[in-house]
């Protein structure tokens, strides 16, 4: 299995996340993917590619251009007007307010974000832009048939249309989905296994019915993100249908999640597909700091196994985890799983 680096990540750095009505040391750190790093190499299950750079091209197939263009922008924006910290929304326009694009950066960054404890700081759109062609460098390999895996950071999946959040900015997957479709591939599936609901992803695809998306994740009625991803969204339009989520409650085990799981691959067996993305969260650990599922290390060979069932060329996307010394070993289990499973058959 082939898969990608970029040491360009380290340029998003931010040093606060707003969490508990306190600025702290951000859980999406650069160690997260240098852990990855080491254990998958350590694990001997992958060649290592260099990255690509494929443009924005690719980029604004599913993102709003003005969007990308505030991404890129922002943090010299809002250093021009001489704020001392680092960028966060505090104003968004709620129900029954305009939707219009303000033309002072307080009010962009309520436009184009859902969420506050994203901090943008310099560097952040260099690694986000990076990260995206991390995850296009081995959507090349699997368009070539073989499965691959891009260790993306900052991760993806909460980025939607047009604002980020959740630590996502550019939405990693959903910029693969759309390659693989303008590369030839009629139909594409997205399995997002982290804990937290795919909001970015369900909102680029919702009216589709060309990429399809599955996720699992914990009960938006408790946790992040809070207004999606209940189980009667179900897509809309041509998409009716091409949407499915599974929630599940606090402590939920692999014996249970699993069900989620063996049903979503069942579907995706019977689909059609051309090629699988993973989101490849592991924040559904025992011991994550924000979330509430209890898979244990050794429950990650067995969630590469399922996955492989699927017998489709599938490409892994990193995506969230935060207990720090375990997502190396998580991450590299579900790779090691997987291989595993299609030499056995
Ligand atoms: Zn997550």
């Amino acid at each position: 299995m082939k898969a990608v680096y970029d040491q360009a990540h380290w340029q998003r750095h931010p040093s606060t996340e707003l969490d508990g009505g306190q600025l702290v040391t951000p859980y999406e750190s650069p160690q997260r993917a240098e852990y990855v790093k080491t254990s998958v190499t350590e694990a001997a299950i992958v060649d290592w590619l260099p990255p690509k750079d494929f443009g924005l091209a690719p980029i604004t197939r599913v993102h709003d251009p003005d969007y990308i263009d505030f991404l890129a922008s922002c943090w010299q924006q809002w250093q021009d007007t001489g704020k001392p910290g680092e960028a966060i929304p505090a104003v968004w326009p709620a129900r029954r307010m305009q939707q219009v694009v303000p033309q002072d950066i307080d009010g962009k960054l309520g436009y184009y974000s859902f969420a506050a404890e994203t901090s943008i700081s310099g560097g952040t759109w260099e690694a986000a832009y990076a990260s995206s062609q991390v995850a296009l460098t081995a959507a090349e390999v699997v368009l070539g048939g073989e499965s691959a895996f891009g260790l993306c950071r900052p991760p993806g999946h909460h980025a939607a249309y047009d604002y980020y959040g959740g630590y996502c900015f550019i939405n990693n997957a959903a910029v693969c989905a759309q390659y693989f479709r303008d590369k030839g591939d009629a139909k594409v599936a997205i399995l997002d296994i982290d804990f937290h609901h795919g909001n970015g992803t369900q909102d680029i695809f919702y009216q589709r019915d060309d990429v399809h998306f599955f996720s699992l994740h914990g009960d938006p009625a408790l946790v992040f993100p809070h207004f999606t991803g209940y189980e009667n969204e179900r897509g809309a339009g041509a998409g009716e249908g091409a949407n499915r989520n599974w929630v599940y409650g606090p402590g939920t085990p692999f014996s249970q999640w699993q069900h989620g799981l063996s049903e979503a691959l069942r579907l995706i067996e019977q689909g059609g597909f051309d090629r699988l993305i993973i989101s490849l969260g592991v924040d559904t650990f025992e011991h994550d700091p924000i979330s509430f599922f209890k898979l244990t290390s050794e429950d990650y060979l067995k969630v590469g196994e399922v996955i492989a069932q699927a017998s489709l060329p599938t490409l892994f996307l990193l995506e969230g985890g935060y207990a720090v010394d375990a997502i190396g070993v998580n991450v590299a289990n579900v790779l090691k799983g997987f291989k595993q499973a299609l030499k056995n058959e």
